[in-house]
């Protein structure tokens, strides 16, 4: 079962779900539609039922 995130992004307020491979070209890249660079804080994880 793929790892899911949800990134928010600060810059152009999208919310994108995204799994593991895409999160990390965001990281690398920055926000897809804006282009804003991002950070593991702008990432959360929505299935995350117990830390
Ligand atoms: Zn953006």
């Amino acid at each position: 079962m793929a790892q899911q995130f949800v990134f928010d992004c600060p810059e152009c307020d999208s919310v994108v779900a995204v799994g593991g491979e895409i999160r990390a070209e965001i990281l690398e890249h920055g926000c897809v539609l804006c282009e804003a660079p991002a950070s593991v804080g702008d990432f959360c994880r929505p299935s995350e039922t117990d830390a």
